[in-house]
């Protein structure tokens, strides 16, 4: 068949990879160069042990707390836009702990999924530094702790049975000469992390090579239907027809669902990292520094990537220097011996979650429309999912039985 994948981060990429797999036709357009969008300077983990979604009722009232502090690593941008206020709407409605609780067996399925699609990648030969060595969870305070314990005890009750609380003495042999103000982590052995920068080229090289077009800098702008099929996909080139589409737009997807007669409520969740080659922290494992919701991943001897923040706001926005200086500021309350200076604009990367309004992607096909496929809405996992989605979404276009559920993944749960 030929098939149209909208998007070139890691969710069109790996859809691609699975359908080319597949022996299809496949034709990938996107808006830019596909050389720096979101799938670029994340944090790299590919994590089962993620299963709580953004929409939580701590992330609310916490939210609310923040909503003045410019350095604060959680930020609603108030502002009058119709699907804002949409969004809002039905994530207050999602923040709930029966929400949380239905969420995490669906959300641990997908990322088992997609870890295995990842090993299996990394061991036919694709470099990007894929190592399983583990997450850590660091606790600052007793509240931190509390419910680090209560993680735990949840993550072995889901069958991720090598986690365990670690004491500051444990921490500390785990990471020997570093000193860190720290009451101790949870360990998730389960987890794994990779330089996702080197993800996104050689998953791009071996596409080109493998015969996958590529049509940058061409966007998708609209659909031309005949009753229940898209007939016509309008790009900026024109109009082409295509037997399937997927759509992968990351956190532009909203508008484009639109489009097609979707209801898929997604924001931008702007976050910022840093890229320090010099590796001022010689740390073996990566780690969340959970009170101060900052990500850690040593990319490779010497490169340490430092990222954080989620700023709910629109693609126009300029980049907020005091969030970056949020971030290096909460590694030094970790780590006490942790120099950095700002860097210039220039030297920060910030990219765009694809955020849904319940913190799950949306994937699946919508029911008004047969031969559209949306995979999409990942918010802060996309990396983790991204190619286990991609096997989704080939099992979907070929109309097979998906290898998990994914009905809590439905696009129109919002209808
Ligand atoms: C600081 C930070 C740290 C993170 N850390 C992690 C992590 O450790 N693990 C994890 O799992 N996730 C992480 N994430 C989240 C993850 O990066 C995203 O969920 C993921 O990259 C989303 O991938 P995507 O393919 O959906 O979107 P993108 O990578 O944004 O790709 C979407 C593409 O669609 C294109 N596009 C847009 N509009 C159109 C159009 N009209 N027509 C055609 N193309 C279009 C864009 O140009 C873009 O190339 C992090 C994010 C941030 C910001």
């Amino acid at each position: 068949m030929k098939i149209a994948v909208i998007g070139g981060g890691i969710i069109g990429l790996s859809s691609a990879y699975y359908l080319q797999q597949e022996g299809h036709d496949v034709t990938v357009f996107d808006a830019g160069d596909g050389l720096d969008n979101c799938s670029f300077g994340n944090a790299g983990y590919i994590c089962p042990s993620h299963f709580i979604p953004l929409a939580t009722p701590g992330i609310v009232k916490q939210g609310l707390k923040w909503i003045w502090n410019a350095r604060s690593p959680f930020y609603v941008e108030p502002r009058l836009d119709w699907d804002l206020i949409k969004w809002g709407w039905y994530f207050m409605r999602s923040a709930t702990s029966r929400h949380v609780a239905r969420s995490a067996a669906p959300l641990r399925d997908i990322a088992l999924v997609s870890q295995q699609a990842y090993i299996e990648w990394h061991e036919s030969g694709m470099d990007f530094l894929y190592l399983h060595n583990g997450l850590l969870e660091i606790v600052q305070t007793d509240q931190g702790k509390k419910h680090a314990l209560e993680t735990v005890d949840r993550a072995i009750s889901l069958g991720l049975i090598d986690t365990e609380w670690l004491d500051k003495d444990q921490l500390n042999e785990r990471e020997p000469g570093i000193r860190m103000n720290a009451k101790g982590a949870i360990l998730f052995a389960c987890d794994a992390h990779c330089y996702p920068n080197l993800l996104m080229h050689n998953l791009r090289l071996e596409l080109t090579n493998k015969g996958v077009q590529f049509n940058w800098k061409d966007a998708a702008i609209g659909v031309e239907c005949a009753g229940d099929r898209i007939d016509k996909l309008r790009t900026t080139s024109g109009l082409h027809a295509y037997d399937e589409i997927v759509l992968a737009a990351g956190s532009w997807s909203g508008g484009l669902a639109k489009t097609m007669g979707l209801s898929m409520p997604i924001m931008p969740g702007r976050g910022y990292s840093v890229t320090a080659s010099h590796n001022p922290l010689q740390l073996k494992h990566p780690a969340i520094l959970v009170e101060g919701r900052v990500a850690l991943t040593p990319l490779n001897d010497h490169t340490m990537r430092f990222g954080g923040t989620m700023e709910i706001t629109s693609h126009k926005t300029p980049p907020r220097m005091s969030r970056v200086q949020g971030v290096l500021d909460a590694v030094k309350r970790f780590y006490p011996d942790f120099e950095m200076s700002l860097p210039s604009c220039e030297q920060v990367w910030y990219g765009y979650r694809p955020c849904s309004a319940d913190g799950l992607p949306y994937i699946g096909r919508p029911h008004h429309l047969q031969n559209l496929v949306v995979a999409t809405g990942h918010s802060m996992l996309g990396l983790s999912l991204g190619a286990g989605t991609g096997k989704l979404v080939a099992q979907l276009i070929g109309r097979r039985k998906t290898d998990m559920d994914l009905q809590p993944f439905h696009p129109d749960r919002f209808r």
